[in-house]
């Protein structure tokens, strides 16, 4: 499956922004949260309806509601980022949580924290990092997501590069990756460049 890079103009205003070194923590969450809002709005954009009927103060008509739960995943801790954004058009969302470190000395994602609802298997999942650098802990939470019953899963990922998308689409082809930009690709220390540094510190600002 072939990456969307979602190239709105309003949404690459945002990329730059959030790019920007000089960008500071408050602008970087706002820019990180509307551009999060984006992605996700193309991300559902052929999510199936459900007809339901809608009496309103005038008369009855029909509507519609979404036809499957949905739930949000963000990879800790950047990933919260996105859901800060993404959370407000879909209150009702259920949040799942899965913390995923790099093993320094095997140099493999390790787990270290995961709370996986029970109705995952039924519902349209959507893993949230901002960053698909390696791919390492996107793959592993969409490996756990699996084994715990998902079968619909879209990941949304600021920016991404080469190296992580080549990884989700090997481990994980039916997983489809929204994304602002395809980067060049990584440096020495696994950072995408030309990137925005590290997504985690410019959002929390550590
Ligand atoms: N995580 C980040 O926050 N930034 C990168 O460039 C790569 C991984």
């Amino acid at each position: 499956m072939q990456p969307v890079v979602v190239q709105h103009p309003l949404a690459q205003c945002h990329l730059a922004a959030i790019r920007a070194q000089e960008t500071p923590s408050h602008q970087f969450r706002r820019h990180l949260n509307l551009l999060a809002r984006m992605l996700f709005l193309e991300a559902t954009r052929e999510l199936p309806l459900r007809e339901i009927q809608v009496q309103t103060p005038l008369t009855q008509t029909s509507g519609a509601r979404l036809e499957r739960p949905v739930v949000f995943v963000p990879i800790l801790r950047a990933g919260l980022g996105l859901l800060d954004g993404i959370l407000p058009l879909m209150p009702d969302a259920t949040v799942a949580h899965v913390g995923i470190k790099r093993n320094e000395e095997t140099a493999l994602p390790q787990s270290y924290y995961a709370n996986l609802p029970a109705n995952l298997g039924s519902a349209d999942v959507f893993l949230l990092d901002p960053m698909l650098a390696t791919g390492g802990s996107a793959c592993e939470a969409a490996r756990q997501l699996k084994a715990a019953g998902a079968s619909r899963i879209t990941m949304i990922c600021v920016v991404s590069c080469p190296e992580g998308l080549a990884a989700m689409k090997r481990t994980h082809p039916d997983v489809p990756v929204f994304t602002a930009a395809i980067d060049q690709g990584l440096n020495e220390k696994c950072y995408i460049v030309p990137g925005l540094g590290d997504a985690g510190d410019r959002y929390f600002g550590t």
